[in-house]
């Protein structure tokens, strides 16, 4: 299918979405997604990157930025924590808006693995080694592909295009960081890894630490929703104005996480909840309703594939009340 040069229509007038309900029932779905789920005990906080040991288990945020601008929040909404895996398809997007598209799919790969966010055997099982933009081989491959001679401006074009997304800057939580950063054979492993089969774009070790400053930002649930919101919004951040990516790279991006944002579960995601995701391992999860809005979920504690138990229960809850599965239908009005 590649080598036929193909139209990418999605500049054109032609886009089918539709409106999120009404802001009094947007508010209420969330105060009752809090409300049945904030007692959920179940899940392990993460403990391989030490610093992510000493977080609060109980807290719990939920968040939804509508494409028009209006943020709905509940629980602990202001609960700082870092980013981690989440900024994997911000980072995507804004590496496919400067090579394009169809540079990042050969450099980089979209499909699923079938396996955890850190298998090194996907690696060797695939001939495409990075395989997706959204498991750490393929994150740390596209991070390496970021403009730049050095690792501090790649790191400044990071920095500056994922606060861009959020609409406000966004810094790095220094303790998580020297904590992973301390702790981190596992992806550096998988870089040089990656190197060997030409799959790294820069140099192996420093293209993990950029990484690893990356996972470490640190953001709130309604900077997770108002990033989601923005690749929901044809790119446009709908706090700010400003055009961050094009809609052509958000229907790009929007696809690799939906077939590979929750990793080995994606498909379990999808099936419960119809729309693009990504989790990360502090226990964020966001989620995007394509022409609609952005949500964002946070909680510690997480299910065996390293996914929030709490922001995902929160996340099924509102699709099913909002209405948001994108594979849902109404049969149409037939003359009988
Ligand atoms: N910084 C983490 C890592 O690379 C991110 C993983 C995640 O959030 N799933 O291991």
């Amino acid at each position: 299918l590649q080598k036929y040069a193909h139209v990418d229509r999605s500049e054109a007038s032609r886009v089918s979405t539709g409106a999120l309900p009404s802001a009094e029932f947007v508010r209420q779905a969330l105060g009752e997604a809090y409300e049945r789920y904030r007692t959920v005990q179940e899940g392990e906080l993460a403990t391989y990157i030490p610093a992510l040991a000493a977080a609060n288990a109980d807290a719990f945020g939920i968040a939804i930025v509508s494409t028009n601008g209006a943020a709905f929040l509940a629980g602990d909404s202001s609960c700082e924590f870092t980013i981690q895996s989440i900024a994997k398809p911000f980072v995507l997007a804004l590496i496919c808006q400067e090579i394009g598209c169809e540079q990042a799919r050969a450099k980089i790969g979209v499909n699923g693995t079938g396996m955890s966010f850190d298998s090194v055997l996907a690696i060797e099982l695939n001939p495409e080694r990075t395989m997706n933009a959204m498991v750490n081989a393929g994150a740390i491959a596209t991070t390496s592909l970021a403009p730049g001679e050095s690792a501090t401006e790649k790191w400044a074009f990071i920095q500056d295009g994922l606060s861009r997304f959020a609409g406000r800057t966004l810094e790095i939580d220094a303790a998580v960081y020297e904590s992973e950063a301390a702790a981190n054979e596992r992806n550096l492993g998988i870089a040089h890894l990656l190197n060997s089969y030409r799959r790294m774009y820069f140099d192996a070790s420093q293209a993990t630490d950029v990484y690893t400053k990356q996972c470490s930002l640190v953001v709130t649930v309604q900077d997770l929703a108002t990033m989601g919101a923005t690749l929901a919004d044809g790119g446009v951040n709908p706090l700010t104005g400003e055009q961050v990516v094009d809609a052509s790279v958000c229907k790009r991006v929007l696809a690799v996480l939906a077939t590979a944002g929750m990793y080995e579960r994606s498909g379990d995601w999808l099936y419960d909840i119809g729309l693009p995701g990504k989790s990360g391992v502090s226990g964020g999860i966001v989620t995007v309703v394509p022409g609609k809005g952005g949500m964002g979920a946070f909680s510690p504690l997480l299910d065996q594939a390293g996914n929030s138990v709490r922001a995902q229960l929160a996340t099924r809850f509102l699709s099913e009340q909002l209405g948001l599965n994108l594979f849902l239908s109404r049969a149409a009005q037939h003359e009988s």
